[in-house]
């Protein structure tokens, strides 16, 4: 067979294979269309989840009627005319291919008006053509672009759709996503004839909120935080979920770099990470982050239908996204908000802990009766505690609290330990109630972590070295970690082949149990594969550490006990949530209280 120039009509298909995958792209490229015209009013409309028919009409600076044949067809733009140009593109398109990929897959009427022209005129075109003749149309300023009968020409594509309910889902996606990006872009979008969004222009901070709660969630808004940080050139800006708003799945989660949506697992790597200390295994964060840089700082055309990007600086970037983000997340504290129902909707996926720690026998009491079992550090801070606030005692209700809730710490003063697992807090919302071993086991592990990565956590000889018998494999990593060990405070050492000495421990550790905590310790050790960085095993291990150090037996506290816990949690970052993701505490505002109560109904 000889070679052969193909068709126009089949190289148009041929593109239309990559850059229309299903009606949602053809949305996707021509809403995309829009913002490049600068329209600030786009209307969408579909019929059959946009297989029959897809009709998008913008405010835009429109088409001169001797450049629609041009806009038609392919390689032709009118966005970029360089190498220079494509290596800082601006513009959402660039490509000069959508229009005649989609025109070669469907029946398509193009229709436009600038200003200055006296009416609109019209094209219409099936990608066979390399001519076209413009009639004249009545038309608003600005262009309409109606897609019909998508694929009616390429069976083996028609094949491919789904159903209705399922192309019109994505659409539906695609035109939220589109409707985040651009907060300047008022927009209406209805499907067989109902109205299913009206969304204004949005300026102010609670309009944009507004949106988002129409768009993402409602829940979402009540439930993140806002981010806004610049360095290196680069800008984060955007919402994210509290640590406890999370989902089952990654779909609420909305990544604009230069106001395009893209897929980067580089990306999503560094957001994950951010939020790894502090959600729940297997949830996904929801989000809502726009990253602006210069144009030239990251390649645009990396994939055909434009939802990749490469980073010149991958590295900086992943390194800018995750110190932001977990910057961000350490901030949270008592008082931003956290609602009861979201937290009892974590909880209900919270599968009961599999590591025996919370069931550990009484006598294992961190806060035990006797003095001598009470670490140094807690029994300082309780001494400290008790010069520090004399009077307040919040069980005298005869005591007016502390002036006018300014004066109220946001966790409140402890009343009570209820069943010796939760500590009842009045604030000056209502009521908090802590987890007290999960809240413990948080502030452990942020003290752990501060003095590890400072060099060296605080350690304390055994007043009877203690002898502990392992496995060989155990007593050889014993021997070639000495140094680790000893920077996470543990004076040990191999004295037979299975036999181990310890003779200093961390002091924030209680007593007994040491042997229990090793033998955990050194199996982690053996555990770890080569793939876990330095840092995650040893946060890991000092996550092991916490858990042993924390409040887990059940024995009543003491109000100044309780106090202390509630002030240390005020300091530490990322209290919401201990080790392993689960909320530390949670707060019933008076009027949440009241409505239980059908108060004032
Ligand atoms: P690209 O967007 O990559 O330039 P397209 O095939 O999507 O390629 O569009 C071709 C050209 O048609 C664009 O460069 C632009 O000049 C013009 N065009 C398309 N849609 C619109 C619109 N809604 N308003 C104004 N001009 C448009
Ligand atoms: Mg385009």
């Amino acid at each position: 067979m000889r070679i052969q120039l193909l068709p126009n009509q089949l190289v148009n298909q041929i593109a239309a294979g990559e850059v229309v995958e299903r009606p949602a792209s053809i949305v996707k490229e021509l809403v995309e269309n829009c913002f490049d015209a600068e329209a600030t009013e786009i209307d969408i409309d579909i019929q059959q989840g946009g297989m029959q028919m897809i009709r998008i009409r913008d405010n835009g600076s429109g088409i001169v009627k001797d450049d629609l044949g041009l806009a038609l067809s392919r390689h032709a733009t009118s966005k970029i005319s360089s190498l220079k140009d494509l290596e800082q593109v601006a513009s959402m398109g660039f490509r000069g291919e959508a229009l005649p990929s989609i025109s070669a897959a469907s029946r398509l009427t193009l229709i436009s008006r600038v200003e200055g022209a006296n009416c609109g005129w019209k094209v219409i075109a099936d990608g066979t053509e390399n001519e076209f003749d413009p009639e004249p149309e009545p038309h608003p300023l600005g262009t309409t672009l109606e897609v019909r009968d998508l694929f009616y020409n390429i069976p083996a594509r028609r094949k491919f759709l789904k159903t209705e309910k399922t192309e019109f889902s994505h659409i539906d996606s695609v035109v939220k996503k589109l409707a985040l990006s651009r907060f300047d872009v008022a927009f209406r979008f209805g499907h067989n004839q109902r109205q299913l969004l009206q969304l204004q222009v949005a300026e102010t901070e609670s309009q944009k909120l507004d949106r988002i709660a129409q768009v993402v969630h409602a829940e979402f808004v009540d439930h993140a935080v806002k981010v806004d940080i610049a360095a290196s050139g680069m800008e984060l800006s955007g919402w994210v979920g509290l640590p406890t708003y999370t989902r089952s799945q990654p779909d609420m989660q909305y990544f604009y770099v230069n106001q395009r949506l893209i897929k980067d697992r580089l990306v999503t790597h560094a957001i994950k990470q951010a939020y790894q200390d502090v959600m729940f295994h297997g949830r996904h964060p929801v989000y809502v982050l726009y990253l602006n840089l210069s144009p030239s700082r990251v390649d645009v055309n990396a994939h055909p239908a434009k939802t990749e990007v490469r980073f010149r600086e991958g590295r900086m970037v992943h390194d800018f996204l995750f110190k932001a983000l977990h910057q961000a997340l350490a901030d949270i504290r008592p008082g931003d908000e956290a609602q009861p129902e979201i937290i009892q909707e974590v909880m209900n996926t919270v599968e009961p802990m599999s590591t025996s720690t919370l069931s550990q026998p009484a006598q294992q009491s961190f806060y035990s009766e006797k003095q001598s079992r009470i670490p140094m550090a807690v029994s300082e801070q309780i001494n400290q505690y008790a010069r520090l606030y004399p009077e307040a005692d919040p069980v005298d209700p005869s005591q007016p609290l502390p002036e006018e809730s300014q004066g109220m710490p946001p966790l409140g003063y402890a009343v009570a330990h209820l069943h010796q697992v939760f500590i009842l807090s009045e604030t000056a919302k209502g009521l908090v109630i802590v987890d007290a071993h999960a809240a413990h086991e948080r502030i452990n592990y942020e003290k752990f972590k501060a003095s590890y990565y400072q060099g060296q956590i605080p350690s304390q000889p055994l007043l009877l070295p203690l002898k502990v018998h392992v496995s060989s494999q155990e007593a050889d990593i014993v021997e070639q970690e000495q140094q680790s060990l000893q920077e996470l405070g543990f004076d040990i050492s191999r004295i037979a082949p299975e036999k181990v000495l310890l003779r200093a421990a961390p002091a924030l550790l209680g007593r007994e149990d040491l042997d229990k905590l090793l033998k955990e310790l050194l199996t982690d050790w053996l555990n770890f594969g080569n793939g876990q960085t330095a840092e995650k095993r040893s946060n890991e291990i000092l996550a092991t550490m916490a858990c042993h150090a924390s409040v887990r037996a059940r024995r009543k506290l003491t109000l100044p006990e309780m106090n202390v816990l509630l002030r240390d949690m005020e300091k530490t970052e990322r209290i919401g949530q201990c080790n392993h993701g689960r909320p530390t505490w949670i707060e019933f505002s008076m009027q949440e209280l009241d409505k239980f109560f059908l108060r004032g109904q």
